[in-house]
């Protein structure tokens, strides 16, 4: 067994962190105050193959795979929980099923454009009825003619009224279908803006479909089998969600080690009581450990080899020590941990999220529980 990156992984990490702390870290809190898309950000990012990272390069992408894509959305997790949503829904939520779902036609017309960063893109599952219930969708695909007419909206789409392109699950006569839609065409609208406690520089809102036309060239995969193109583009979602979760750990471990390093209290500094210690060595064990779950759910996915059950075990448990190391950086810093002026109070409101989107915590049990058991 091996645990050492490849050189190449160990370049792309490097790659990412540079850009991480040059980039993303100095404008987070800003945009976090000021509710800000990371519109630059994601340039900056597709600039260095951040837009492509699970597409070939023959269709123009960077072809970092899952483990690649892991490292560089954990690091720019650790600046910005925000920005690292953005990158990965664009990128294990939309380039990954044109990829593994679209015909040649397909992923020549889209690919390229996502690749490159011109496009930005959404995955559109969730509705008002259907969150952990997927199945219960109520959007609506009527047959008219050759194509589909698309009627109803989706709930909580991450950056849906900044994108271009949104892979949207509707019901249609051949059962649940997933959709191409491009948002510059008629018939797309997008509704309320939501005010979120976290993740407060990525856009979550609802989208709208009144009549939108849809050809057969805008079916992605087969009609009918939506549904498991959705859950198996979860799967890889999950460990970059799990990726984001690490990144706000490993943010939370380094401002603690700062944190504790420079306050004094009772004429020693936080670093010297064994009751600081604890929290932080506990946070660097779970890191450790979590991050191997996760890495390995990568490589599994990397491999084509069955994954579910380590996506959703990585996805239960960077979500749950992202949530805890959170709090406890908060309780490190004391008072200070409470005010804006330090960034942990934000790492404590981006972690929670992590543990709803992409399945939330009781969903991945669920998810792990069938795997054991079966259906
Ligand atoms: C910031 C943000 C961004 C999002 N981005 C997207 C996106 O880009 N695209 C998209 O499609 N969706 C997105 N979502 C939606 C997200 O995936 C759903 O919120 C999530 O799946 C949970 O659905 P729900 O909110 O309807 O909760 P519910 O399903 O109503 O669940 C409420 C509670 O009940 C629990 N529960 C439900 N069923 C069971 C059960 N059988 N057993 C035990 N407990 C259960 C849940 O775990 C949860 O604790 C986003 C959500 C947020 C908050």
């Amino acid at each position: 067994m091996d645990f050492q990156l490849t050189e190449e992984q160990q370049l792309v990490r490097q790659m990412a962190r540079d850009f991480a702390e040059r980039v993303v870290a100095p404008t987070a809190a800003a945009r976090d105050r000021e509710h800000r898309f990371p519109r630059e950000e994601f340039r900056q990012a597709a600039a260095l193959g951040f837009a492509g990272m699970l597409v070939p390069e023959e269709y123009g992408g960077s072809g970092l795979g899952n483990l690649g894509q892991f490292l560089v959305i954990e690091e720019v997790s650790r600046a910005c929980a925000s920005t690292g949503v953005t990158l990965s829904v664009h990128n294990s939520l939309t380039t990954s099923p044109i990829l593994g779902f679209g015909t040649e036609a397909q992923r020549r017309t889209y690919l390229p454009r996502l690749a490159s960063g011109e496009w930005l893109g959404a995955y559109a599952l969730s509705e008002a009825g259907a969150g952990s219930d997927a199945a219960a969708i109520a959007c609506k695909a009527t047959r008219d003619g050759q194509g589909w007419v698309l009627d109803g909206a989706k709930l909580w789409i991450t950056s849906g009224n900044e994108a271009d392109l949104i892979i949207v699950f509707a019901r249609a006569p051949e059962g649940i279908t997933a959709f191409l839609v491009e948002t510059a065409r008629p018939g797309f609208g997008v509704g309320k803006v939501e005010e979120k406690l976290g993740i407060r520089s990525s856009s979550t809102v609802e989208v709208q479909f009144d009549g939108y036309r849809l050809g057969p060239e805008h079916v992605l995969g087969e009609p009918g089998k939506g549904l498991h193109i959705a859950f198996s583009t979860l799967d890889g979602g999950r460990i970059s969600i799990s990726a984001q979760a690490l990144g706000i750990t490993q943010a939370c471990l380094d401002a603690s080690l700062k944190y504790a390093d420079e306050r004094e209290q009772f004429g020693k500094p936080l670093r010297s009581y064994q009751a600081i210690q604890w929290k932080i060595s506990d946070m660097a064990a779970g890191l450790d450990a979590a991050r191997l779950l996760a890495w390995k759910a990568a490589w599994l996915r990397d491999r084509g080899l069955p994954h579910t059950r380590e996506a959703a075990e990585a996805k239960l448990l960077c979500s749950r020590l992202a949530n805890r190391s959170a709090d406890e950086a908060v309780q490190i810093h004391g008072g200070a941990g409470y005010t804006t002026e330090f960034p942990v109070a934000r790492y404590f409101r981006d972690a929670r999220v992590t543990e709803i989107y992409e399945g939330t915590t009781e969903v991945q049990r669920i998810v792990i529980a069938r795997e054991l058991m079966g259906r």
